[in-house]
Protein backbone atom coordinates (compact mmCIF):
# COMPACT_ATOMS: atom_id res chain seq x y z
CA UNK A 1 0.00 0.00 0.00
CA UNK A 2 0.81 3.30 -0.66
CA UNK A 3 2.48 5.78 2.08
CA UNK A 4 0.40 8.54 2.35
CA UNK A 5 2.47 11.54 4.40
CA UNK A 6 0.16 13.78 6.06
CA UNK A 7 1.13 16.62 7.96
CA UNK A 8 0.40 18.79 10.49
CA UNK A 9 1.04 22.47 9.76
CA UNK A 10 -0.18 25.78 11.38
CA UNK A 11 -0.30 28.68 9.36
CA UNK A 12 1.42 31.00 11.43
CA UNK A 13 3.08 30.64 15.32
CA UNK A 14 0.50 30.58 17.69
CA UNK A 15 1.67 34.10 19.69
CA UNK A 16 2.36 32.65 23.44
CA UNK A 17 1.50 36.44 24.93
CA UNK A 18 -1.85 37.11 23.22
CA UNK A 19 -3.42 40.62 23.95
CA UNK A 20 -4.07 41.37 27.20
CA UNK A 21 -1.38 39.26 29.18
CA UNK A 22 0.99 41.41 29.40
CA UNK A 23 -0.95 44.49 30.08
CA UNK A 24 0.71 47.56 29.26
CA UNK A 25 -2.63 49.42 31.07
CA UNK A 26 -1.31 52.88 31.93
CA UNK A 27 -0.43 53.09 35.89
CA UNK A 28 -1.84 56.15 36.13
CA UNK A 29 -4.29 57.00 39.01
CA UNK A 30 -7.77 56.95 38.24
CA UNK A 31 -8.63 55.11 41.48
CA UNK A 32 -11.80 57.01 42.10
CA UNK A 33 -14.64 54.03 43.32
CA UNK A 34 -13.62 52.78 46.81
CA UNK A 35 -13.45 49.22 45.41
CA UNK A 36 -10.46 50.40 42.65
CA UNK A 37 -7.45 49.00 42.49
CA UNK A 38 -4.48 51.47 42.99
CA UNK A 39 -1.02 51.22 41.83
CA UNK A 40 0.02 48.44 43.57
CA UNK A 41 -0.04 44.69 42.95
CA UNK A 42 -2.50 42.65 45.30
CA UNK A 43 -0.86 39.76 46.96
CA UNK A 44 -2.08 36.67 45.41
CA UNK A 45 -5.49 35.39 46.89
CA UNK A 46 -5.24 32.39 48.83
CA UNK A 47 -8.30 31.33 47.68
CA UNK A 48 -6.73 30.97 44.35
CA UNK A 49 -5.59 27.50 42.50
CA UNK A 50 -3.15 28.95 39.73
CA UNK A 51 -0.71 25.58 39.71
CA UNK A 52 -0.25 22.54 41.16
CA UNK A 53 3.21 23.44 42.17
CA UNK A 54 1.09 25.56 45.54
CA UNK A 55 -1.05 22.23 46.05
CA UNK A 56 -0.09 20.29 49.33
CA UNK A 57 -0.45 16.77 50.15
CA UNK A 58 -3.00 18.02 53.36
CA UNK A 59 -4.44 20.98 51.07
CA UNK A 60 -5.29 17.77 48.32
CA UNK A 61 -6.55 16.12 50.87
CA UNK A 62 -8.79 19.06 52.28
CA UNK A 63 -10.47 19.90 48.61
CA UNK A 64 -11.09 15.59 47.84
CA UNK A 65 -12.99 15.42 51.44
CA UNK A 66 -14.96 18.66 50.50
CA UNK A 67 -16.16 17.25 46.59
CA UNK A 68 -17.11 14.34 48.45
CA UNK A 69 -19.20 16.23 50.99
CA UNK A 70 -20.21 18.50 48.17
CA UNK A 71 -21.16 15.70 46.19
CA UNK A 72 -23.29 14.04 48.89
CA UNK A 73 -25.08 16.78 50.13
CA UNK A 74 -28.60 17.07 49.99
CA UNK A 75 -29.22 20.00 47.05
CA UNK A 76 -31.23 22.50 49.21
CA UNK A 77 -28.15 22.18 51.59
CA UNK A 78 -25.85 22.38 48.53
CA UNK A 79 -27.37 25.36 47.11
CA UNK A 80 -27.27 27.52 50.07
CA UNK A 81 -23.53 27.41 50.14
CA UNK A 82 -22.89 29.76 47.73
CA UNK A 83 -26.02 31.56 47.93
CA UNK A 84 -26.14 34.39 45.46
CA UNK A 85 -22.08 34.61 45.25
CA UNK A 86 -21.20 36.51 42.18
CA UNK A 87 -18.72 33.99 40.24
CA UNK A 88 -17.46 34.83 36.68
CA UNK A 89 -16.37 32.97 33.44
CA UNK A 90 -13.69 34.39 31.61
CA UNK A 91 -12.88 32.26 28.88
CA UNK A 92 -10.32 33.73 26.14
CA UNK A 93 -10.18 29.83 24.46
CA UNK A 94 -13.06 27.59 23.56
CA UNK A 95 -13.74 24.86 26.11
CA UNK A 96 -16.95 22.81 26.78
CA UNK A 97 -15.79 20.39 29.74
CA UNK A 98 -13.87 22.64 31.57
CA UNK A 99 -16.49 25.47 31.57
CA UNK A 100 -19.44 23.97 31.53
CA UNK A 101 -18.69 21.98 34.86
CA UNK A 102 -16.86 25.00 36.22
CA UNK A 103 -20.57 26.77 35.28
CA UNK A 104 -22.75 23.98 36.69
CA UNK A 105 -20.49 23.30 39.76
CA UNK A 106 -21.16 27.04 40.70
CA UNK A 107 -24.88 26.90 39.93
CA UNK A 108 -25.43 23.59 41.64
CA UNK A 109 -23.89 25.66 44.88
CA UNK A 110 -26.06 28.31 44.71
CA UNK A 111 -24.00 31.01 42.95
CA UNK A 112 -24.55 33.26 40.27
CA UNK A 113 -22.43 33.11 37.29
CA UNK A 114 -21.81 35.26 33.97
CA UNK A 115 -19.66 33.93 31.28
CA UNK A 116 -17.54 36.03 29.46
CA UNK A 117 -16.02 34.79 26.68
CA UNK A 118 -13.73 36.71 23.86
CA UNK A 119 -15.78 36.90 20.94
CA UNK A 120 -18.70 38.46 22.63
CA UNK A 121 -17.50 40.73 25.00
CA UNK A 122 -14.84 43.98 24.51
CA UNK A 123 -11.73 41.64 24.68
CA UNK A 124 -12.94 41.13 21.02
CA UNK A 125 -11.93 44.93 20.72
CA UNK A 126 -8.50 44.32 22.54
CA UNK A 127 -9.56 45.34 26.31
CA UNK A 128 -6.24 44.13 28.46
CA UNK A 129 -6.72 41.38 30.62
CA UNK A 130 -6.46 43.21 33.70
CA UNK A 131 -9.02 45.43 32.33
CA UNK A 132 -11.86 43.19 31.81
CA UNK A 133 -10.73 42.05 35.45
CA UNK A 134 -11.01 44.70 37.24
CA UNK A 135 -14.25 45.64 35.37
CA UNK A 136 -15.87 42.35 36.41
CA UNK A 137 -14.48 43.01 40.27
CA UNK A 138 -16.70 46.27 39.83
CA UNK A 139 -19.57 44.28 38.89
CA UNK A 140 -19.17 42.31 42.19
CA UNK A 141 -17.77 39.57 40.56
CA UNK A 142 -16.27 37.43 43.69
CA UNK A 143 -14.20 35.07 41.96
CA UNK A 144 -13.11 34.54 38.53
CA UNK A 145 -12.55 31.15 36.60
CA UNK A 146 -10.09 31.80 34.01
CA UNK A 147 -8.74 30.18 30.53
CA UNK A 148 -6.37 31.98 28.48
CA UNK A 149 -4.21 31.33 25.62
CA UNK A 150 -0.87 32.60 27.46
CA UNK A 151 1.12 30.75 30.02
CA UNK A 152 0.71 32.81 32.88
CA UNK A 153 -2.14 34.66 32.93
CA UNK A 154 -4.09 33.73 35.86
CA UNK A 155 -0.96 35.34 37.65
CA UNK A 156 -1.35 38.60 36.63
CA UNK A 157 -5.53 38.81 37.05
CA UNK A 158 -4.86 37.44 40.45
CA UNK A 159 -2.58 40.46 41.09
CA UNK A 160 -4.38 43.03 39.07
CA UNK A 161 -7.59 41.91 40.68
CA UNK A 162 -6.96 40.44 44.52
CA UNK A 163 -9.64 37.97 43.70
CA UNK A 164 -9.54 34.46 43.89
CA UNK A 165 -8.58 33.20 40.48
CA UNK A 166 -9.25 29.38 39.79
CA UNK A 167 -6.77 28.44 36.54
CA UNK A 168 -9.02 26.89 33.73
CA UNK A 169 -6.38 26.34 31.72
CA UNK A 170 -3.53 28.51 30.94
CA UNK A 171 -1.49 28.42 27.22
CA UNK A 172 1.25 25.61 27.76
CA UNK A 173 1.44 25.88 31.01
CA UNK A 174 -1.11 24.31 33.50
CA UNK A 175 -4.46 23.16 34.24
CA UNK A 176 -4.38 22.22 37.86
CA UNK A 177 -8.56 21.75 38.75
CA UNK A 178 -7.58 18.91 35.56
CA UNK A 179 -5.30 16.78 37.27
CA UNK A 180 -7.37 16.99 40.25
CA UNK A 181 -10.10 15.31 39.11
CA UNK A 182 -7.84 13.06 37.12
CA UNK A 183 -6.34 11.96 40.86
CA UNK A 184 -10.24 11.68 41.93
CA UNK A 185 -11.12 9.09 39.22
CA UNK A 186 -7.79 7.18 39.67
CA UNK A 187 -8.45 6.79 43.28
CA UNK A 188 -12.03 6.39 43.13
CA UNK A 189 -11.48 3.35 40.39
CA UNK A 190 -8.24 1.65 42.04
CA UNK A 191 -9.24 1.90 45.55
CA UNK A 192 -12.95 2.89 45.99
CA UNK A 193 -14.86 5.58 47.23
CA UNK A 194 -13.87 5.59 50.91
CA UNK A 195 -10.10 6.17 49.68
CA UNK A 196 -10.95 9.46 47.55
CA UNK A 197 -11.33 11.48 50.24
CA UNK A 198 -8.06 11.67 51.40
CA UNK A 199 -4.45 11.15 50.60
CA UNK A 200 -0.70 10.84 51.80
CA UNK A 201 2.72 11.20 50.37
CA UNK A 202 2.22 6.76 49.76
CA UNK A 203 -1.29 6.96 48.09
CA UNK A 204 -0.12 6.12 44.95
CA UNK A 205 2.77 4.56 46.37
CA UNK A 206 4.08 1.99 43.45
CA UNK A 207 2.05 2.77 40.51
CA UNK A 208 2.93 4.21 37.17
CA UNK A 209 0.82 6.71 35.25
CA UNK A 210 2.02 6.64 31.17
CA UNK A 211 1.09 10.04 29.92
CA UNK A 212 1.42 9.83 26.32
CA UNK A 213 1.16 12.02 23.26
CA UNK A 214 1.90 15.91 23.05
CA UNK A 215 3.39 16.15 26.09
CA UNK A 216 5.11 19.80 24.86
CA UNK A 217 1.99 21.46 24.36
CA UNK A 218 -0.41 19.88 27.65
CA UNK A 219 -0.93 21.70 29.96
CA UNK A 220 -3.10 18.72 31.37
CA UNK A 221 0.20 16.70 31.46
CA UNK A 222 1.77 19.54 33.07
CA UNK A 223 0.12 19.68 36.15
CA UNK A 224 -0.61 16.02 36.53
CA UNK A 225 3.16 15.44 36.23
CA UNK A 226 3.37 18.24 39.34
CA UNK A 227 0.64 16.90 41.24
CA UNK A 228 0.83 12.87 41.06
CA UNK A 229 4.51 12.23 42.35
CA UNK A 230 3.48 14.49 45.73
CA UNK A 231 1.64 11.28 46.16
CA UNK A 232 4.07 8.84 45.20
CA UNK A 233 3.18 7.97 41.87
CA UNK A 234 5.94 7.39 39.06
CA UNK A 235 4.97 9.49 36.22
CA UNK A 236 6.21 8.08 32.76
CA UNK A 237 5.80 10.22 29.53
CA UNK A 238 5.87 8.85 26.55
CA UNK A 239 5.78 10.33 22.54
CA UNK A 240 7.95 11.16 19.96
CA UNK A 241 10.91 14.17 20.00
CA UNK A 242 9.22 17.17 18.60
CA UNK A 243 5.72 16.38 21.29
CA UNK A 244 8.23 15.66 24.17
CA UNK A 245 11.90 16.99 24.36
CA UNK A 246 14.13 15.50 26.60
CA UNK A 247 14.17 18.11 29.44
CA UNK A 248 10.82 17.31 30.14
CA UNK A 249 11.86 14.97 32.26
CA UNK A 250 13.48 17.79 34.71
CA UNK A 251 10.03 18.80 35.43
CA UNK A 252 9.91 17.38 39.03
CA UNK A 253 10.89 14.47 40.49
CA UNK A 254 9.22 10.87 39.68
CA UNK A 255 9.02 11.68 35.68
CA UNK A 256 11.05 10.01 33.98
CA UNK A 257 10.83 9.23 29.81
CA UNK A 258 10.13 6.01 27.79
CA UNK A 259 9.80 6.79 24.38
CA UNK A 260 8.23 3.16 23.47
CA UNK A 261 4.54 2.86 23.87
CA UNK A 262 4.69 -0.56 24.17
CA UNK A 263 7.05 -0.47 26.61
CA UNK A 264 5.38 2.36 28.29
CA UNK A 265 1.96 0.43 28.75
CA UNK A 266 3.58 -2.45 30.14
CA UNK A 267 4.52 -0.83 33.19
CA UNK A 268 1.72 1.59 33.31
CA UNK A 269 -1.20 1.21 36.08
CA UNK A 270 -3.22 4.26 34.56
CA UNK A 271 -2.92 5.44 31.17
CA UNK A 272 -3.23 8.82 29.96
CA UNK A 273 -3.80 9.69 26.32
CA UNK A 274 -3.44 13.22 24.70
CA UNK A 275 -4.77 14.75 21.49
CA UNK A 276 -2.53 16.60 19.14
CA UNK A 277 -2.92 20.00 19.81
CA UNK A 278 -2.75 21.35 16.21
CA UNK A 279 -3.59 24.96 17.47
CA UNK A 280 -0.45 25.12 18.73
CA UNK A 281 2.08 23.57 16.67
CA UNK A 282 3.28 26.29 15.44
CA UNK A 283 4.41 25.85 12.56
CA UNK A 284 6.17 21.58 13.62
CA UNK A 285 5.44 19.22 10.79
CA UNK A 286 4.63 15.84 12.47
CA UNK A 287 3.64 13.11 10.31
CA UNK A 288 0.60 12.03 11.18
CA UNK A 289 0.46 8.42 9.79
CA UNK A 290 2.80 7.51 11.54
CA UNK A 291 2.16 9.58 14.88
CA UNK A 292 -0.85 7.52 14.56
CA UNK A 293 0.86 3.65 14.12
CA UNK A 294 3.66 4.52 17.20
CA UNK A 295 1.20 5.94 19.39
CA UNK A 296 -2.10 5.59 18.74
CA UNK A 297 -3.74 3.59 22.04
CA UNK A 298 -6.36 0.57 19.93
CA UNK A 299 -7.78 -2.34 21.31
CA UNK A 300 -5.62 -4.60 20.53
CA UNK A 301 -2.10 -3.00 22.32
CA UNK A 302 -4.51 -2.63 24.82
CA UNK A 303 -5.10 -6.17 25.47
CA UNK A 304 -1.62 -7.02 24.71
CA UNK A 305 0.10 -4.88 27.04
CA UNK A 306 -2.34 -3.34 29.10
CA UNK A 307 -4.76 -5.42 29.86
CA UNK A 308 -5.73 -4.27 33.63
CA UNK A 309 -4.78 -0.73 32.84
CA UNK A 310 -6.76 2.27 33.80
CA UNK A 311 -7.40 4.30 30.63
CA UNK A 312 -7.98 8.10 31.11
CA UNK A 313 -8.21 11.29 28.43
CA UNK A 314 -8.57 14.73 29.30
CA UNK A 315 -11.07 15.37 26.18
CA UNK A 316 -11.25 16.82 23.69
CA UNK A 317 -10.77 13.18 21.92
CA UNK A 318 -9.49 12.73 18.16
CA UNK A 319 -11.27 9.58 17.67
CA UNK A 320 -9.07 7.19 15.71
CA UNK A 321 -5.96 9.33 15.81
CA UNK A 322 -4.53 8.88 19.22
CA UNK A 323 -7.75 6.50 20.49
CA UNK A 324 -9.86 4.25 19.04
CA UNK A 325 -13.40 4.69 20.01
CA UNK A 326 -13.47 0.30 20.93
CA UNK A 327 -10.79 1.83 23.48
CA UNK A 328 -12.52 4.82 24.68
CA UNK A 329 -16.09 3.45 25.49
CA UNK A 330 -14.64 0.31 26.41
CA UNK A 331 -14.51 -1.26 29.78
CA UNK A 332 -11.02 -0.03 30.81
CA UNK A 333 -12.14 3.54 30.60
CA UNK A 334 -13.31 5.77 32.94
CA UNK A 335 -13.17 9.14 30.39
CA UNK A 336 -17.02 9.78 31.25
CA UNK A 337 -16.04 9.07 34.93
CA UNK A 338 -13.04 12.06 34.92
CA UNK A 339 -15.88 14.75 33.88
CA UNK A 340 -18.23 13.59 36.47
CA UNK A 341 -15.40 14.40 38.70
CA UNK A 342 -14.87 17.38 37.34
CA UNK A 343 -17.83 18.35 38.75
CA UNK A 344 -17.48 18.01 42.49
CA UNK A 345 -13.89 18.97 42.58
CA UNK A 346 -14.76 22.08 40.77
CA UNK A 347 -17.60 22.79 43.30
CA UNK A 348 -14.91 22.08 45.84
CA UNK A 349 -12.46 24.48 44.20
CA UNK A 350 -15.28 27.17 44.73
CA UNK A 351 -16.00 26.56 47.47
CA UNK A 352 -12.84 26.66 48.69
CA UNK A 353 -12.21 29.76 46.97
CA UNK A 354 -15.19 31.95 48.19
CA UNK A 355 -14.77 30.87 52.14
CA UNK A 356 -10.70 31.17 51.91
CA UNK A 357 -10.73 34.91 53.52
CA UNK A 358 -8.73 37.44 51.52
CA UNK A 359 -4.96 38.06 53.66
CA UNK A 360 -5.14 41.30 55.45
CA UNK A 361 -3.16 43.29 53.24
CA UNK A 362 -5.01 42.12 50.15
CA UNK A 363 -8.56 43.43 52.37
CA UNK A 364 -6.71 47.04 52.32
CA UNK A 365 -6.21 47.15 48.84
CA UNK A 366 -9.42 46.16 47.78
CA UNK A 367 -13.03 46.86 48.86
CA UNK A 368 -13.10 43.47 50.79
N1 LIG B 1 -10.58 21.41 25.99
C1 LIG B 1 -11.61 20.47 26.38
C2 LIG B 1 -12.95 20.88 25.89
O1 LIG B 1 -13.07 21.90 25.26
C3 LIG B 1 -11.67 20.23 27.80
C4 LIG B 1 -11.47 21.46 28.59
O2 LIG B 1 -12.29 22.36 28.46
O3 LIG B 1 -10.52 21.52 29.37
O4 LIG B 1 -13.89 20.18 26.11
N1 LIG C 1 -8.83 19.87 27.51
C1 LIG C 1 -7.44 19.93 27.72
C2 LIG C 1 -6.99 21.36 27.80
O1 LIG C 1 -7.77 22.25 27.64
C3 LIG C 1 -6.66 19.15 26.77
C4 LIG C 1 -6.86 19.48 25.33
O2 LIG C 1 -7.36 20.54 24.99
O3 LIG C 1 -6.46 18.64 24.52
O4 LIG C 1 -5.82 21.57 28.02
Amino acid sequence: MKKKSASLRTAQPRPQRARGASSKTTRASVPTAPHALPLHKAPIHPGSILSSTQLTVEGVSKILALASDLESEAVRTRELRLHKRRVSLLFYESSTRTRTSFELAAKSLGADTVLVSALSSSIEKGESLKDTGITLRSLGAECIILRHPSSGAPYLLAQATGLPILNAGDGIHEHPSQALLDLRTILYRCFGAKQARSVTEKSLRGMTIAIVGDIFHSRVARSNALLLPKLGARVLFCGPQPLLPEHAADIGPGVSIERDFDRALQQADVVMMLRVQQERLSGLQLDLENYTRRYQLDAARLAAQAPRALVLHPGPIIRGMEITSEVADGPQSAIEEQVHHGLAIRMALLTRALETPATPSARKKTRR
